[in-house]
């Protein structure tokens, strides 16, 4: 079986402007996202904002299986066209993992089509995940649940559609809980949407996230299947008698 074949893609500006970010992630957050990856059957590349055409041509798009998106204070710069490409990829069958802040992404809220909003706070609290489907492709290799020990806390109502499945559900230290791995099929592409990763926190070093991601990138990439056609179809599959009404 050819090795799926999957893109990294972090806006990249964080690390560039603040301190404490760069300390976290010094070679930024797609490269400790690409790094365990490749450790991974994988093939993996990354690509960036500020890069020519975001790093996402069509060349780039086509031969990619499964997008991760990390983005947070530049949403708005990500050229809609961009955002039109990708969009219509999924819908032709690549996978798209949307991570932490990427909720506000115009990837994520185009093929939500709600707001994405959510309650939000930032004082370093302790996040327990519970995996609530076990028996999930993006479950394996996970306990029952898992803690972030500081992490920036979302809570509900997030407004989002109701998941295809919901896989994980996480509580804070501060009593909100949210929905943490939401499952969802656009088209011939899969979309799930994974909470954990703020920039100021090591947290995508963390074995049980990096576990969560590989599962998610064997779920989303394109399964087969037959190639769907649509639109009129004039010869019918049995016989039928045209019928004059
Ligand atoms: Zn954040």
């Amino acid at each position: 079986m050819p090795s799926i074949r999957v893109t990294v893609w972090n806006e990249y500006r964080h690390e560039k402007v603040h301190d404490k970010v760069a300390e976290v992630y010094p070679d930024g957050i797609h490269e400790a996202i690409a790094g365990f990856l490749r450790n991974q059957s994988f093939e993996v590349r990354t690509a960036t904002l500020d890069e020519p055409e975001h790093g996402l041509t069509d060349a780039v798009l086509a031969d990619t299986d499964v997008l991760i998106w990390w983005g947070h204070m530049a949403h708005h710069d990500v050229q809609d066209e961009i955002v039109e490409r990708v969009r219509a990829r999924v819908l032709a069958g690549m996978g798209l993992i949307v991570l932490h802040s990427g909720h506000f992404s115009k990837i994520f809220t185009k093929l939500m089509g709600s707001t994405c909003n959510l309650k939000w706070r930032e004082i370093g609290e302790k996040e327990r995940i519970y995996v609530i489907e076990p028996g999930h492709p993006i479950t394996q290799g996970l306990d029952e649940h898992f803690e972030i020990p500081h992490t920036e806390m979302y809570g509900e109502r997030f407004d989002i559609p109701a998941p295809d499945t919901l896989v994980f559900v996480s509580w804070f230290e501060g009593g909100e809980l949210f929905r943490s791995g939401c499952c969802y099929h656009r088209g011939a592409g899969k979309v799930f949407y994974f909470r954990p990763g703020h920039e100021t926190y090591p947290i995508f070093y963390q074995p049980e996230v990096q576990q969560v991601i590989i599962n998610a990138v064997h779920w989303a990439a394109p399964a087969g299947g037959p190639t769907v056609t649509f639109g009129q179809r004039p010869e019918p599959l049995e016989a039928v008698e045209p019928y004059e009404a």
